[in-house]
Order: C-alpha cells, then structure tokens, then sequence
C-alpha cells in the first residue's frame, strides 16, 4: 500500500463525518483513541482501555474478562489474526452473541448475508486471501461507498486499509463469522470466474477474447459443480435455476421448503442451461419444448443421480435439477418415520392383517411412498413374497420384485396389478391409486387374501375412505376390503445443533393450547446454524392420523353417514388428527408450531 494511497483513504475517512462516516458518530472511541495516518500500525494495547473497541465492548459487556480478553489478544498478535476470530474459533463467544453485542454498541446495522443481495462486482473488489484473514466480505458499493460486512467494525486499521485498496469509503455493516466464512466459501470462486467474463466483455485484447472463450466453454461447468456440491451439502433435494427480469435466481429446496441460495447475473444464464442439457444428455437446439434428462455427479465419495428438466418460461428457459440422493432411505424404520406410540401400535396392528387394503393418504410430497418403503421393509420378506408396481421406482427393496409403470409399453397400475395376481404375491404395493380400474382391482386384490398397501392423493382419512367411493369402487367392497387409512404429513425437524427455547407469538400459543389443552409461551425452535443451512431445520419427520375400520364404521359408511360422523366415530374410537400429532410432536420439541400452521392449518 503506498503512502499516497493512505492519505487518500485517511481523507476519504474524515470527510466522512459529515454524514458519510466510516465509523458511525455514536462511536467516538477508536476515532479517538487510535492515531491517524501517522501511525498506520497501531498497538493493540491502545484499544483495550475503550468500550468501543471490541475487547472493551467484551469485558464492559461481562461476556468475557479482562484477563480473559488480554490472553485472547496476545494468541491473536502472535498468530496474526483478528481478535474476533480467535474469540469465534476457540467458542469463547458465540458469533451470532458477538454481531449483536458490536451492533448494538455501536449502533451499526446487521445484516444477514442470506437473505442479502451481495452483488458480484463488489465482492471482487476485495481480494479473497485479504476477505478470508480479517473476515470481511463487500456486499455493494453506491457513490463512493462501499458497505462491507465484517465482525469487528473497530478494526480501524483494516478500514483504512480496504479504503485504501478499493479507492471507496468503506460503511461498516455487521455480519456474523459464521455468516461472513459461508459467504466467501460460495461466492468468490463464482466471482473469480464472472471477473473474467467481465474483462472480457469490457476488455478489446484479441488475446484475451480467445482466452474467455475457452473459459466460457469452462466456466459454466465449474458453476454447474459448485452448486451440485452446495446443494448435497446442505441437503438440498432439488435446484431451482429460474430466471427473472433482471437476474438468474439460484434456489435449493431444503427439507421441502424452498430456500433463496444466490441470484447470479442474467448474461450467465444461455451458457449454463447449454452446458446443462449437453450434460444431461438434451438437445442443446431445442428451446421451446420442455426437455429431460440425467447426470451423475461424484462428491463426498459417492455417485449422485441428478434428474434435470428444462421449460420454457417467459423470463427463458428454467431448470431444475433433483439429487436422488438413495442413501436417505436407508436407514428409515417405522418409529424413525414419526410413528410414535399408540399411532405405532395401530399402524403396526394393520400391517399384520392377512389380508385386506391399507391406505396412505396425503397430497403430493407428503411423504407417502416414504411409508410405504418403510412398511415393506419391516416385513419378513423371506417368508412373505412381496410384490411392487411403482410409477417410478424410487428405492429398491431386497427381496422384493418390483416393477414400473411404463405407458409406452402398456403397462399400467392396472395391468400390472393384474398379471401380479398370477405371481402369487402375499403383500402388493400399489404406489398410487389414480384411476377406477386400478382402485377395482386392487380391492379385488385385497379380498382374495392378499395384503395391499397403497396410496391415495386425499387430504385426511375419512377423505380418502370417500374418494375411493367417488372412483367408483362399489362401497361394499371398500367396506369389506379396506383395513385402515392413515393420513399423513411431513413437517421439518428442529436442528438440534441450535435448538433453543424461544417465545413465540400469541398465534402458535393459541394454535398449540386449542389441540393440547395447556397452554405454552415458549417452544423449541433452531437459531439457524451452518448445520442446517441456516434454516433452524435438519430433516423431517411424520404426522400421522390412523383410522382403522371398525365394524361401526364399516357400517356408518354403508349408510352413506355424512362426513362429520364418520370422523366423530374414529375419534371415539381413539383416531388422533393429523394437528393433533403435530401438536404432541411439538410439545416433544421436535418440531414448531409454525411449522405444523404451515403444513396443517392451510386446509380450512
Ligand atoms: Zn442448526
């Protein structure tokens, strides 16, 4: 750094007191303290006396003593690195606990980098080594300014220095490490290659044009593997790469929630979904119908299937990628779903008929094939033949024969189900019943001693017992076939790396008290952690409403009992709704009232 630079900076720095402040005026005290321009070292001894300064803030604060904060300063002299980022790196506090105590001292902003447009060209305005050491990361830069996101605002030596490299007024704004580390992880290697690009859009060396095409024909590859990687780290089951007006926006789905990763500027977009389709195997020309296809990709010391799809959208061609990630399935047992005590018993009462048909009810990704791969794979299957028709098969099941539909070559649920019978199968799985053919036959199925597991797009249990009358199955034989249905739902989990208890809003206290019957304030509820993508969720589990076929029941349903009655009865019967099982998890700490509003109260 030249001395001319310094200077400038310095300047930069002290014309900012009249409303374009480096520091804010509230926080006289390293301004004070820390000679200018002079001494462009200061000791850091000279900080310590100030509340203002990160060691003062600490000790004022009670979070830490003093003999504490001078043994934390001298590893961070000797090891050359920030004092925030030994504190962090060595749990002394928690880095969340630091952003806000420095926010609120000095009366700074904080911002969450997730939900924060970070525009590209400014975080390439600070060198990565230079971002990493004294996490910091520039997030956008307006007339002269450059707001850039850091733990320790009261660095006024890192300040001058990134004002003298960017030749911008560097604005504080206060991030957490964590925070500020995932950030530069995801987004300098984007940059680095988008610098390129740039250059050579702006640049007019021929040298250089030939170089970026090259990189072109590279680059989009590397940005295809970056969120593949992303994406498998933060557990995320889909990519959602959509583009908008201005800006290609990158979304993972997580524990089947969607979430905002990153919005990547529009000229990325031809190069990348080209790069796609040829990876996936598409026609790289056509544009105008949707197109499928498949890549494997290896991270983590496994294959990943990747499913991609590209549609025309009026904004352009959108993609989206889906991980079928086969290790999630195998662990799952019953209990492991969501099942938990008597909804166990009862589920487990149902599988053990000898024959007769089990229903799984609930919309689409409600987890319903799930539990039908669970409920197979608790069963002796050396000594019982199981037999599958899936559309498509989604796991494959030792043991078990397991076919696909297959509408080009006429194999359908129905058919299939009917050469089935001929194998002489003890258990069928029918992945979905959609049609009255198939809803006929397997009832049949399931009155000739056989067991039938299947599921149904209906929204609750006495729903789903009346659709299968509305596909035009003849209720006698729903009634004599059907042994239970059970209704079902995901709802996330908490993370349990960064539950905490939490008081939540009157709305959830009165959602849990009106299913419960006591009421709560407070509920367990994840902070967000880099566990969990910061999300505060890690996984899901099931809610279950099981209605079993009493003889009453049987009976109401062939009376053509209104709904209410039907319901009535199972509950006198010991059926549990769906909230209810959300509220008893919730109660258990294992997921939120928010999330069971969200997942259960949108019906009425
Ligand atoms: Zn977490």
């Amino acid at each position: 750094m030249s001395t001319d630079n310094l200077e400038q900076s310095l300047h930069s720095g002290q014309s900012g007191q009249s409303g374009t402040a480096t520091l804010p005026p509230e926080a006289p005290g390293p301004t004070a303290d820390v000679p200018r321009g002079e001494e462009p070292a200061p000791q850091e001894s000279s900080r310590n006396s100030s509340p203002a300064s990160l060691a003062g803030m600490l000790v004022e604060a009670g979070i830490l003593s003093a003999d504490q904060v001078a043994k934390v300063q001298e590893i961070a002299r000797r090891e050359r690195q920030s004092l925030g980022r030994i504190l962090v790196r060595d749990g002394l506090v928690l880095s969340r606990d630091m952003a806000t105590l420095i926010a609120l001292y000095l009366g700074l902003t904080m911002v969450d980098l997730r939900s924060e447009t970070i525009d590209p060209k400014s975080i390439a305005l600070v060198p990565e080594d230079l971002a990493r050491k004294h996490l910091v990361l520039a997030i956008k830069h307006n007339e002269g300014h450059l707001s850039v996101a850091m733990t320790d605002p009261t660095d006024l030596q890192l300040i001058q220095d990134l004002a003298a490299r960017t030749g911008f007024i560097i604005d504080p704004v206060i991030a957490t490490a964590d925070d500020i580390l995932e950030q530069i992880d995801l987004s300098y290697r984007l940059t680095q290659s988008l610098k390129v690009d740039t250059l050579a859009e702006e640049g007019g060396h021929t040298d250089e044009r030939v170089t970026a095409k090259h990189l072109r024909e590279a680059l989009p590859t590397q940005v295809i593997s970056l969120l593949l990687s992303q994406a498998l780290q933060d557990r995320a089951s889909d990519i959602h790469v959509e583009p908008t007006e201005t800006l290609l926006r990158i979304r993972f789905r997580i524990d089947g929630i969607l979430h905002e990763i990153m919005q990547l500027p529009m000229e990325m977009h031809p190069a990348l979904i080209s790069r796609l389709k040829i990876m996936s195997g598409m026609n790289i020309a056509e544009r105008r119908r949707p197109q499928d296809g498949q890549l494997n990709f290896e991270a983590l010391n496994r294959t990943v299937d990747v499913r991609v799809a590209v549609s025309n959208t009026a904004n352009g061609e959108m993609c989206v990628l889906r991980l079928l990630d086969n290790k999630k399935f195998t662990l799952l047992s019953l209990d492991q779903l969501g099942f938990g005590g008597d909804a166990l018993d009862s589920y487990r009462r149902l599988l053990q008929l000898p024959y007769g048909m089990v229903v799984i009810c609930g919309p689409t990704g409600s987890g319903k094939s799930t539990t039908l791969y669970a409920s197979v794979l608790q069963m002796d299957r050396s000594e019982k033949k199981v037999i599958s028709i899936e559309d498509p098969v989604e796991y494959r099941i030792n043991d078990a024969s397991q076919m696909q539909v297959n509408h080009e070559a006429g194999i359908t649920f129905a058919t299939a189900l009917r050469s089935i019978l001929r194998l002489d199968p003890d258990v069928i799985l029918v992945g979905e019943i959609r049609d009255q053919e198939t809803a006929g036959i397997a009832t049949q199925a399931a009155l000739t001693g056989h067991l039938v597991l299947t599921s149904l797009h209906a929204n609750d249990s006495v729903s789903g017992l009346l659709r299968l009358r509305d596909l035009g199955v003849p209720p006698y034989l729903i009634a004599s076939s059907l042994g239970g249905l059970v209704a079902q739902r995901m709802v996330r989990l908490v993370c349990s790396n960064c539950k905490e208890m939490s008081r939540r809003p009157l709305a959830e206290q009165q959602a849990y008290t009106a299913e419960i019957g006591e009421s709560q304030e407070r509920f367990m509820y994840g902070a967000g952690c880099n566990i969990c993508a910061h999300t505060g969720y890690h996984g899901r589990m099931g809610v279950f409403e099981i209605m079993t076929m009493s003889d009453t029941i049987r009976q109401l349903f062939l009376e053509d009992a209104p709904r209410h009655r039907l319901w009535e009865q199972a509950v006198s019967e010991g059926t549990k709704s769906l909230k209810h099982d959300g509220m008893l998890k919730v109660g258990a700490g294992k997921t939120t009232p928010y999330e069971v509003m969200r997942v259960l109260f949108s019906l009425e």
